[in-house]
């Protein structure tokens, strides 16, 4: 069991009982949010889930998140460990805007842990200006990390694991992303900047949104258009059935149309063509 090429499916640790039903395919996983996460893991494989499981802390986030240089928990990673995790994550706080000493510091203390992954929740002048120190100072210090990009301008997939993310999933494999990890629900697809407003509250926010691949994107269910979907969940009704759709039933029509394109990614002789095409045709 491993990471490799696995587009994961990210919930929340409350998602516990309904998780594996979206990670059933071959090359998918879960990774659960919250400090909860590791009791996550270790009830998922008491009940006998062998695909990949990572705990994501996810302490970068949200109105009191905590700075990169913030102190990693060795307790949090002896946790994931100990619960059958595929591989620890950092507890990671927020990278700001030039703050290369969080960057650093996550760096640095995630070396004391032989095959922990480096959580770096970065602001997305990281991925855009200053996308070269990025790739520079992650090379030097050789450690696996996943990254978490906060909301900001279009840019260039990076090969490096995605944590937190919707479409761009994709992306970051077809750049030579290990792996990323898919959001199960709007809050999960994105890092917000702080302070953000919330959009008429996490209901309204998309608890219930649809993957449509012709727009290749997630629309609130109550915003459906007349497109069909001819995966095992919809079984060729409009998608706009889902409006009446429990969140589980959406979630999975969602894991499965993701599903299919991570085949054709997987399959495709050029990725990065690949998905400069899949784009090309929605932007
Ligand atoms: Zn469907």
């Amino acid at each position: 069991m491993d990471l490799h090429e696995r587009l994961l499916i990210q919930v929340s640790v409350r998602d516990v009982y309904d998780a594996t039903a979206l990670a059933g395919h071959p090359r998918s996983g879960l990774v659960f949010t919250g400090q909860a996460g590791h009791d996550a893991i270790r009830m998922v494989r008491r009940a006998g889930y062998d695909g990949p499981l990572l705990a994501d802390r996810r302490r970068y986030a949200g109105s009191a998140r905590v700075r990169g240089t913030a102190r990693l928990s060795a307790d949090w990673i002896a946790d994931q460990v100990e619960a059958g995790a595929t591989a620890p994550l950092t507890d990671s706080g927020y990278i700001s805007k030039g703050d290369h000493k969080a960057l650093n510091s996550i760096l640095d203390q995630s070396l004391h842990w032989e095959g922990a992954i480096a959580v770096l929740p970065v602001h997305a002048r990281w991925v855009t200006n200053d996308r070269a120190t990025l790739l520079r100072t992650i090379a030097d210090y050789g450690s696996p990390v996943a990254l978490v990009i906060e909301d900001g301008p279009p840019h260039r997939p990076l090969p490096f694991p995605l944590l937190s993310t919707g479409i761009a999933a994709l992306g970051a494999l077809a750049y030579g992303a290990d792996w990323a990890a898919i959001g199960v629900r709007e809050v999960l697809r994105h890092l917000y900047p702080e302070p953000h407003e919330t959009q008429g509250g996490w209901r309204r926010g998309g608890a219930r949104s649809a993957f449509v691949p012709d727009r290749l994107e997630f629309v609130p269910v109550e915003r459906l258009g007349d497109g069909t979907c001819a995966c095992s969940t919809c079984q060729g009704r409009p998608l706009r059935h889902l409006t009446e759709s429990d969140e589980l039933h959406v979630n999975t029509h969602n894991a499965k149309v993701l599903h299919v394109l991570h085949n054709r990614l997987l399959r495709s002789t050029h990725r990065e063509h690949w998905w400069h095409s899949l784009t090309a045709t929605t932007t």
